[in-house]
C-alpha cells in the first residue's frame, strides 16, 4: 500500500534539514489525503518527496519523521528500528535488568517508549501514528524479546493533545502485580501499573550508581519515589531519611527496604521545600543530600518560575549540608538547561554562603539517548557538588 502524501512548506524542509524529527502544523501545506495517524510520504511544494513520517491531525506537531529514505516504513523497517534499538542496549546497559529499550526520537521512534523490567515490557505510543501502530509493535515484541508480559502505560497526559484516550493495562500475556529487578547490584520491586511513568525512573539509574563515589554519614534523600537512591546507598550510610509527598511511592519504598535487609532508612512522607525549612530551623545537619525533584518547567514559559524553584531548593539543601558534604542535585526539565541550572546553584551558593565545587557533571543514563540535532532528547541535568 502506499501511502498517502503530505505537502509541507520550505520551512518545514528546513526542520528536516536540521536534524530535528518535527514539523509543525503551520509548516504543513496540504494533509488533506492523509487519514490520523497515517504513516504519510512527505513532499515539498514542487513534489520533491523528502521521505515518511507520521501524522496527526491534532497535535501542533502534526508530523513526526520516521525516515528519509524512499523505503516504506512497513512492519519488518518497524522491527528493525526496534532491534537496533535493543542491540544499542547490550553496549551501554550493565548491572540492571530494568532499563528502557525504546526511547522514542532518541532511537528514531518517535513517541515510542518501551520499557524492560525483567520479563515484563512496559509500552507507551504517545501519537497518533505510533497508537495505530501498536498490534505491530506488540507482535514485534513478542517476537524478539518473549516476555512474560507486554503492559501499556498510556495513561500519559500527553496523549490528551493527540486526542488519544488515557489507558492503561495488558496488551499480551501474563503481567504480575509486582515486579523485582536487580539494579547496581540491589533489589528493586516496581509496581507496573500504579507507579509513576511506566512504574520506574530509569534515566536516574547510572547516576545512582555514581552517587557511591561521594555518599557517606548521614543521608537525606528529598524525593525518594521508591527509595532508588536511598536503597542504593544505605549500606555505605550511618542513616538515611528519604521524604516523599507520595503515600503510594513510600509503600514500595519500604517494600525495597525490605527486600535488601537494610535497617538505617526513616521514609517519612513530606513536602521537602517544607521539611529542609525546618530541618534548618531545627539545626539538623547531613553529610550527603539528593534533590531529584518532578519538571518545574513543564513549558518554556515557565521557565522562570522554575528557576525559582530549583535556587530555593537547592538553597534549603546547602544550608543543612555540613562541610565537606555533597549534594546530588538534578532537573529533567529540558526547558532549563545546564548553565542556567548552574546559574540558578550558583546564586542558591551565594546565598548560603558557602563554596560549592562541581565534582561531576552528569545526564540521563545512556539507555536514554541524546540526539545531537534534537536538544528535546537531553532533558535530565545531574550535578555531584562538593560543598565547603
Ligand atoms: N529519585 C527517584 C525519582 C524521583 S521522581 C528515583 O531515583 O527513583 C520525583 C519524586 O518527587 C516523585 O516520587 C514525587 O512523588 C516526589 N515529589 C513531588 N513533589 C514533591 C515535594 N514537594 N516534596 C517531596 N516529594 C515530592
Amino acid at each position: 500500500m502506499t501511502a498517502a502524501a503530505v505537502t509541507i512548506s520550505q520551512r518545514g524542509v528546513e526542520r528536516i534539514l536540521s536534524g530535528h524529527p518535527w514539523i509543525y502544523r503551520a509548516d504543513v501545506a496540504d494533509a488533506s489525503a492523509a487519514e490520523p495517524g497515517a504513516v504519510v510520504q512527505l513532499l515539498d511544494t514542487r513534489k520533491h518527496s523528502w521521505g515518511q513520517a507520521l501524522y496527526s491531525s491534532q497535535s501542533q506537531i502534526a508530523l513526526r519523521m520516521l525516515t528519509r529514505e524512499s523505503r516504506n516504513f512497513d512492519r519488518a523497517f518497524l522491527a528493525e528500528r526496534i532491534a537496533a534499538a535493543a542491540a544499542y542496549r547490550k553496549v551501554v546497559v550493565q548491572g540492571t535488568e530494568a532499563y528502557r529499550v525504546v526511547a522514542a526520537e532518541g532511537d528514531l521512534l518517535p513517541s515510542l517508549v518501551v520499557d524492560r523490567y525483567g520479563d515484563h515490557l512496559v509500552v507507551q505510543t504517545l501519537s497518533q501514528g505510533m497508537d495505530r501502530l501498536k498490534p505491530a509493535i506488540v507482535e514485534i515484541l513478542q517476537e524478539q524479546f518473549a516476555p512474560r508480559a507486554v503492559l501499556e502505560r498510556n495513561d500519559a497526559a500527553i496523549r490528551t493533545l493527540e486526542g488519544l484516550p488515557e489507558q492503561k493495562g495488558l496488551l499480551a500475556g501474563e503481567g504480575a502485580s509486582e515486579v523485582v529487578c536487580d539494579e547496581n547490584g540491589v533489589r528493586l520491586a516496581y509496581d507496573l501499573m500504579g507507579g509513576q511513568k511506566t512504574g520506574g525512573y530509569l534515566d536516574q539509574r547510572e547516576n545512582r550508581a555514581a552517587a557511591r563515589r561521594y555518599t557517606r554519614g548521614r543521608l537525606l534523600d528529598c524525593c525518594t519515589y521508591t527509595g532508588g537512591f536511598a536503597v542504593t546507598l544505605a549500606s555505605q550510610c550511618e542513616s538515611v531519611l528519604a521524604l516523599d509527598s507520595s503515600a503510594e511511592a513510600l509503600r514500595v519504598a519500604r517494600r525495597n527496604q525490605e527486600l535488601n535487609g537494610l535497617s538505617n532508612i526513616e521514609w517519612r512522607e513530606a513536602n521537602c521545600f517544607d521539611f529542609l525549612r525546618d530541618a534548618d530551623r531545627r539545626g539538623e545537619r547531613y553529610d550527603t543530600v539528593v534533590l531529584d525533584p518532578p519538571a518545574f518547567a513543564r513549558h518554556k514559559s515557565s521557565l522562570e518560575p522554575a528557576l525559582r524553584g530549583y535556587k530555593e531548593l537547592n538553597l534549603r539543601a546547602l544550608k543543612i549540608l555540613n562541610p565537606g558534604g555533597f549534594l546530588l542535585t538534578s532537573s529533567c526539565s529540558f526547558h532549563v538547561n545546564e548553565a542556567e541550572l548552574l546559574g540558578a546553584i550558583a546564586r542558591a551558593a551565594l546565598d548560603a554562603r558557602r563554596t560549592v565545587v562541581v565534582v561531576e557533571r552528569r545526564t540521563q543514563s545512556r539507555d536514554h539517548p541524546i540526539l545531537l540535532t534534537v536538544p528535546e532528547t537531553h532533558y535530565l541535568k545531574c550535578l555531584i557538588l562538593k560543598v565547603r
